[in-house]
């Protein structure tokens, strides 16, 4: 069993994207073909947003939106403590501050109460400028937005959505990556939405920005090729990716993000029995919520606990991940700031599992699964 299966989704693609590579190969219009624009318009309508800004992954994405805002040294931007390391990666190449803030339990998104508490934290010390605040819609569920969103505004702070895991994912049929004043994603393969590489994109209202973003991932171009006017990146989406995007988007839309949907209620039926009696936790969808199951993950009662369980599960030949071992607070490279403590954030990475997750999970493949967790447990 594979944990997440591309090799069966090429298999059902096959004839389209074999196609539209062919167009590419035939086309040498390898950098910016007209595939780039086309799909960047496919995804801006998708998402809701005015502009889309291809970009070569999901971290230029994130490094790009900072770049426009001009965050840099002696601001501080609040990322929660429980994700991929890129969230906070970025915040520190531009030589600004990141600043953790916890997250929830049930939701593994960042904890609007937490997060006040940071910022006035912040302000009190008086050494950084509250800036920017990222929320991640963590393994496809979308942030919780509205309580973040009203704290960015009354406390006159950016709002920067990373949707790296969280494309394809609503909140009252509101498609994630619109949420953000900028947000971001990722075409890395394992996304809910991936290509055959790297790859990347933002998302923005703003004419000004997008025009920035634009600028900023082809060396900070002007109006003039040959006239830079700002030091920027070299950050395209290339023309056989953005193709094969295009035959992926479409299955995504059409029926990919309602099978993994499928995938997920069949997980939480056939573990409702050992939630019941306290065994594990399945991963909450608040009312309203949609999610694009980056992930599937559950949580278990302690760390001895989980490492059994994935133990048993890797000796059936069954394949399951900790996303994430090490909080952010508590990653080697951070260790020189003053890092605040996140004990939920910390918990979660001794009790979490990710189980096989992907559009093309076969109810028998669920069934393994989940017979193989009862057996464990
Ligand atoms: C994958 C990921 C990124 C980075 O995306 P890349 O395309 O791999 O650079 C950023 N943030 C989160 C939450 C991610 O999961």
């Amino acid at each position: 069993m594979e944990f997440r299966d591309l090799k069966k989704q090429y298999e059902a693609l096959r004839p389209g994207i074999d196609a539209a590579m062919q167009r590419v190969a035939c086309s040498s219009r390898y950098i910016m073909g007209p595939e780039v624009k086309e799909l960047e318009a496919q995804l801006a309508e998708y998402v809701g947003t005015r502009h889309c800004i291809s970009c070569a992954n999901g971290t230029d994405a994130l490094s790009i939106a900072l770049k426009v805002w001009g965050i840099g040294p002696g601001d501080a931007v609040f990322v929660p403590d429980f994700t991929f390391f890129s969230s906070a990666e970025v915040v520190a190449a531009e030589g600004a501050t990141p600043v953790f803030v916890d997250v929830c339990e049930d939701t593994f998104n960042i904890d609007a109460a937490d997060l006040q508490k940071a910022i006035a934290e912040v302000r009190a010390a008086g050494i950084l400028k509250p800036r920017v605040v990222i929320a991640v819609d963590l393994f496809g569920l979308p942030a919780g937005f509205k309580a973040v969103k009203t704290i960015c505004d009354s406390e006159g702070l950016l709002l920067l959505e990373d949707g790296a895991q969280g494309f394809g994912g609503s909140i009252n049929s509101k498609h994630t990556c619109s949420f953000g004043d900028i947000a971001t994603t990722s075409f890395f393969p394992a996304k809910p939405l991936g290509c055959y590489g790297d790859g990347g994109a933002i998302f923005t209202d703003n004419d000004e920005w997008a025009a920035l973003a634009d600028s900023y991932r082809v060396h900070g171009k002007g109006t003039f090729k040959y006239d830079n006017v700002r030091i920027g990146m070299n950050s395209r989406l290339d023309t056989l990716q953005a193709a094969i995007l295009q035959v992926k988007l479409k299955a995504f839309a059409e029926y990919e993000l309602d099978a993994v949907n499928t995938a997920a209620s069949m997980y939480n039926e056939k573990l409702a029995g050992l939630a019941g009696c306290g065994k594990l936790v399945r991963p909450a969808v608040p009312e309203g919520f949609m999610s694009s199951w980056a992930q599937y993950t559950l949580r278990l009662e302690n760390r001895e606990t989980r490492d059994a369980l994935q133990a048993a599960l890797k000796a059936a030949g069954i394949p399951s991940m900790v996303y994430y071992p090490t909080p952010m607070h508590a990653q080697t490279a951070f260790a020189g700031l003053d890092n605040r403590s996140c004990p939920v954030a910390s918990r979660l990475c001794e009790t979490v599992l990710s189980l096989p997750m992907h559009p093309y999970l076969t109810e028998e493949q669920v069934a393994t699964v989940c017979d193989a967790i009862e057996a464990a447990l």
